[in-house]
């Protein structure tokens, strides 16, 4: 959508041809229908947000950082709020107030929108052209700008049928896999906490086969230690599945990447402020100060009883434990389920429920200064159909914004 404006505002012959029956499906139904835009951070914090794929969005940023993109909705008419964590909404807690402002852009720059449109096919049509094929006709265009998305949430439309086009128009695509979506995992203790949220918890996906190979130089720009794929704090909600919430989301990237997912190892500090020392000295504390409590109820704070009684059960303590008799050994292996309970993800919940696709057209495929092929001239790809995916916070719709409107701007 901002493509089609922003190149039909510079006065182009503008056609967006889109697969629905109305306008940013995806939107509407985005950040539980609040549509978190973008964040409120300067444009390093936007490159950080997608790890060592971030430097390609240094010219989309420059084009339309986050500032700019709060400022076009405000000038659309949808002032915007930060929430605590910085995730930035709609005043209106709307995601239908930024379709229409969308709309109203598109409508005023003069481009054309025909809905209920899907392309089923493009091809080269000569050296400067595309054949442009739906099913209601044919068009030819001279420039033609690829935004169809990924394959999650395909009851929006998003059915990945891009990568086909893109594939026979000479472009690799990295296999596309769910991306910030639930976890599942094999420990039944976990799936019985159905329910249970925490606010700030550490999740750690750890491959015990990759911690005894040298550390890439890439993961040590990343401060990831040997055999860390991925580490996050945040919140996360137990489900029947396993786990889900903005942090067992963000890890999931890492998750769907192996083909055997319970080689992994999903580590959770569910004190990530507390040290085991302090921990452990709290208890003995706790402990001695009366005997004829029980152990269970000395969990610290922010540790739910059905929580610390699923963890002293894994650790081998009777639920019945009285204070007194809760051993420094016992103490101590509480402690290690508190700082670093051991899950084995058996995968995710799939494109189904993945709020976004990672995977998809390499980067290096793409001129990152202007959105256009390597391979194609003419071709601009922007959004989610690139290999690129951010973490939870609003990064993604920024992703998909500065891409557009950087392709929109070199059409
Ligand atoms: C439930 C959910 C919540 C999310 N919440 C947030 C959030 O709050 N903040 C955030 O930053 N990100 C969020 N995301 C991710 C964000 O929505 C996407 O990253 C973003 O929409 C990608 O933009 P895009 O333009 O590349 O693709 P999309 O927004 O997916 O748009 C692609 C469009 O192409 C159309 N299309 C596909 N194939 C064809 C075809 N053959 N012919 C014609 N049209 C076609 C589709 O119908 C669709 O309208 C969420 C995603 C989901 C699923």
């Amino acid at each position: 959508m901002l493509a089609a404006a922003t190149a039909a505002e510079r006065g182009k012959r503008t056609l967006l041809l889109e697969k629905n029956t109305k306008l940013g499906v995806k939107i509407l139904i985005s950040g539980g229908t609040r549509c978190n835009l973008t964040h409120d951070c300067d444009r390093p914090g936007i490159l950080a947000a997608f790890g060592s794929a971030g430097s390609f969005l240094h010219s989309p940023l420059a084009a339309l950082g986050p500032r700019e993109l709060v400022q076009l909705f405000h000038a659309e008419g949808v002032p915007t709020y930060v929430e605590p964590g910085g995730k930035i909404f709609p005043q209106s807690d709307r995601a239908l107030d930024v379709v229409r402002a969308l709309g109203r852009r598109l409508e005023r720059s003069g481009a054309k929108v025909n809905l209920a449109e899907p392309v089923t096919g493009v091809a080269v049509a000569d050296e400067h052209g595309f054949d442009v094929v739906t099913a209601l006709g044919a068009y030819d265009c001279q420039k033609l700008v690829v935004a169809t998305g990924g394959k999650s949430y395909a009851g929006c439309g998003t059915t990945g049928d891009g990568y086909a086009w893109l594939t026979a128009l000479g472009h690799s695509i990295r296999l596309p896999r769910p991306a910030l979506a639930p976890v599942t995992c094999a420990e039944s203790w976990v799936r019985d906490l159905t329910g249970l949220s925490l606010p700030a918890v550490r999740l750690t996906v750890f491959d015990p086969q990759m911690a005894s190979a040298r550390t890439s130089p890439g993961r040590r720009r990343l401060g990831l230690a040997a055999g860390v794929c991925i580490e996050r704090t945040g919140a996360i909600l137990f489900t029947h599945h396993g786990l889900s919430g903005p942090c067992a989301l963000d890890v999931s990237r890492e998750i769907s990447k192996v083909s055997e997912p319970m080689k992994l190892i999903l580590k959770v500090d569910f004190l990530p402020e507390t040290s085991s020392e302090q921990l452990e000295a709290d208890l003995r504390d706790a402990a001695q100060s009366d005997g004829k409590k029980l152990a269970v109820s000395l969990a610290p704070a922010g540790i739910q009883r059905r929580l610390a009684e699923a963890l002293f059960v894994q650790a081998g303590i009777p639920l019945a434990r009285r204070a007194a008799d809760f051993s420094k050994r016992e103490q101590s292996d509480f402690v290690k389920w508190l700082k670093a309970a051991e899950i084995h993800p058996t995968g995710t919940r799939g494109f189904a429920k993945a709020e976004v696709t990672a995977g998809g057209v390499p980067l290096d495929e793409v001129d990152s200064r202007t959105m256009e092929s390597k391979r194609v001239a003419g071709l601009y790809l922007v959004g989610e159909i690139l290999d690129l995916d951010g973490f939870i916070g609003g990064f993604n719709f920024q992703a998909a914004f500065s891409t557009g409107y950087l392709a929109g701007l070199n059409v």
